[in-house]
C-alpha cells in the first residue's frame, strides 16, 4: 500500500442544512487533553453543560442531557423511551424527519396514526385535529423546523390540543434550537431532542435532549424495557445523576466543544440570537426574490434558519451547486425527497447566519445563474439585501 498523505480539509463556508460553521473557540476546546469519562473535572464539565441546555432550552426539566449521538440519535432516544409495543402514536408528517419518526414509531412497535401535510408547509392546529378525530394516541410527535422544507411550525396550540386529548407531546426541535424560540415549559412540551450541528453551531455527534416529569413518569411506568440499551434513559440518566454509573464512555472531546458552544450561545444571548438570525433570513430572501427566485415556503411560514429556494427552470442544480463549492467554497444543500431536483436548502445556522455570509452567497448565486443563461439584473440581489443589513 502506498502511504496515505496528510489530511488536509478545505476550509468551506457551510451554508447548508447543517453542518453550520463552527467557532474557533469550539475547536480550541475540542484539543483540550483528554480525561476520563468519571474524572471530576469531567463531571463538572457534565453539571455544567446540564445547566446551560436547561437555558437554552428555557425549562427546569431535571433530566436534560446530551445523548452520544447525532440528532437521530435524540429522536430514537424519545421514541425508544416514551413508546410501548401496542401504544398508539401520532406523527405529524410535513418533510422528511416526520418520515423518520415514522419509521422509528414501527420498530418501536408502536401504532403509527400519520397525519401527512403537504410538503413546504407547516402543521396547523386543524391538521393535527383531524388526526386526533379519528384515534386515542399516548404520544403526538411534531417536528419544530423542518429542514427539508423550510416550515416552520408553531408548537404552542398543536401541544395543548394534544394535552386535551391525553397524549405526551414530544417535539423535534434540531434545527430550531438557538436560531429562534424554543420554550419547553412555557409550551408544555413533554420530550424533545435537538443536534449539536445545526444553529448550536457545534460539531455533529451530541444529542441533546430534555424530558418533563409526566414523560419521566411515563418511562417510570414501563412495563417492557426500551428497545435500546444504549439510549435507555432510565440507565443514562444514573450517569449524567449522582449516582455516576458508568454506563457508556462519553465522547469527551464533543462535550468539551458542547460546553463551549453553549458558553458562546448564552454570551450572545438567546434573544440577540434570534434576532441576528430573522436579520439574516430576511436579507437573504429579499436579495434571493430580487434576483427573480421564488421561495418555497410562504411568507409568515418561513424558517430563519433554512431558506428553500425553487430552482428555476432550465437551470441545472448539480452545475450551480458544484461552481459554488469549486469556485466559491460555499456549500450550500440540494433538495430531499419531494424536492429533490427542485429546490436548493440555504442554511445560515448558528456562526453561519452572518451579514458577509449572506452577501457572499448572493454574489455567488447571481454569478452561477448568470452562467447557466438565467436572465437577473446584476446586482440586483446585494442592493435588496443591503437595504436589510
Ligand atoms: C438534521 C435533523 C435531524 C437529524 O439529525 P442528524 O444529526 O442528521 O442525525 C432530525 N431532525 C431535524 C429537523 C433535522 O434538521
Amino acid at each position: 500500500m502506498q502511504a496515505i498523505g496528510e489530511m488536509n480539509i478545505t476550509p468551506r463556508i457551510l451554508l447548508g442544512p447543517g453542518p453550520s460553521m463552527v467557532h474557533p473557540r469550539v475547536l480550541r476546546a475540542m484539543s483540550a487533553p483528554l480525561t476520563g469519562h468519571l474524572d471530576p473535572e469531567f463531571l463538572q464539565l457534565m453539571e455544567e453543560t446540564k445547566e446551560m441546555l436547561r437555558a437554552v432550552f428555557q425549562t427546569g426539566n431535571f433530566l436534560t442531557i446530551a445523548i452520544s449521538g447525532t440528532g437521530s440519535a435524540g429522536m430514537e432516544t424519545c421514541l425508544v423511551n416514551l413508546i410501548e409495543p401496542g401504544d398508539e402514536v401520532l406523527v405529524c408528517v410535513n418533510g422528511v424527519f416526520g418520515t423518520r419518526m415514522s419509521d422509528i414509531v414501527e420498530r418501536c412497535g408502536g401504532k403509527l396514526v400519520r397525519v401527512d401535510v403537504p410538503w413546504g408547509k407547516p402543521v396547523t392546529p386543524e391538521d393535527l385535529k383531524k388526526g386526533l378525530a379519528k384515534s386515542k394516541p399516548k404520544l403526538v410527535c411534531v417536528v419544530h423546523a423542518e429542514t427539508s422544507t423550510g416550515a416552520w411550525t408553531q408548537l404552542p396550540a398543536l401541544v395543548n390540543l394534544a394535552h386535551e386529548a391525553g397524549a405526551l407531546f414530544l417535539a423535534d426541535t434540531v434545527t430550531s434550537l438557538a436560531g429562534c424560540p424554543v420554550k419547553i415549559d412555557e409550551w408544555g412540551v413533554d420530550a424533545v431532542y435537538s443536534g449539536t450541528q445545526k444553529c448550536l453551531s457545534c460539531p455533529p455527534g451530541l444529542s441533546p435532549v430534555s424530558f418533563s416529569e409526566a414523560a419521566m413518569k411515563k418511562l417510570r411506568a414501563r412495563k417492557t424495557k426500551p428497545q435500546s440499551w444504549y439510549l435507555d434513559v432510565s440507565m443514562l440518566e444514573k450517569y449524567w445523576g449522582q449516582e455516576r454509573v458508568y454506563h457508556h464512555t462519553a465522547p469527551i472531546t464533543m462535550n468539551y466543544a458542547l460546553r463551549e458552544s453553549l458558553r458562546l450561545v448564552l454570551e450572545e444571548g438567546l434573544d440577540a440570537r434570534f434576532a441576528r438570525h430573522e436579520r439574516n433570513h430576511k436579507a437573504l430572501v429579499a436579495g434571493l426574490e430580487a434576483m427573480g427566485l421564488k421561495m418555497v415556503v410562504a411568507p409568515g411560514e418561513r424558517l430563519w434558519m433554512l431558506n428553500s429556494v425553487h430552482i428555476p427552470d432550465g437551470v441545472q442544480d448539480a452545475a450551480v451547486r458544484s461552481l459554488l463549492l469549486k469556485e466559491f467554497n460555499i456549500e450550500i444543500g440540494g433538495g430531499l425527497g419531494d424536492f429533490k431536483g427542485k429546490a436548493w436548502r440555504i442554511g445560515l445556522m448558528g456562526e453561519s447566519s452572518t451579514r458577509n455570509h449572506v452577501l457572499l452567497v448572493l454574489v455567488a448565486l447571481e454569478c452561477a445563474l448568470t452562467k447557466q443563461g438565467f436572465k437577473l439584473k446584476p446586482g440586483a440581489g446585494i442592493e435588496a439585501a443591503s437595504k436589510l443589513l
